[in-house]
């Protein structure tokens, strides 16, 4: 087995995709198959959801602090070595 091979452990018994990690697992079956899910799983999807959510608000500030950076990082350049 390769190492880049999602570990089996974490293998969706519906449709037989295999995931990395127990949180992408959870996500793919309440996308996917919500109605094969149970009351626990259910509540572990909720639960990941919000992980995800906060996840990905975390990232888009930090991504938007690099580029006002970059912005007047050359903007600043321009300034003192075009002008
Ligand atoms: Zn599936």
């Amino acid at each position: 087995m390769s190492q880049n091979t999602p570990d089996s452990t974490y293998r969706c018994d519906i449709c037989g995709r295999r995931f990395y990690a127990a949180d992408h697992h959870i996500l793919h079956r309440g996308v996917r198959h919500p109605e094969t899910m149970t009351k626990d799983e259910q509540d572990a999807y909720r639960e990941a959801y919000r992980a995800e959510a906060a996840a990905i608000r975390s990232f888009r500030i930090r991504a938007l602090g690099v580029l006002v950076v970059l912005y007047f990082g050359f903007l600043f350049l321009y300034v003192i070595y075009a002008s």
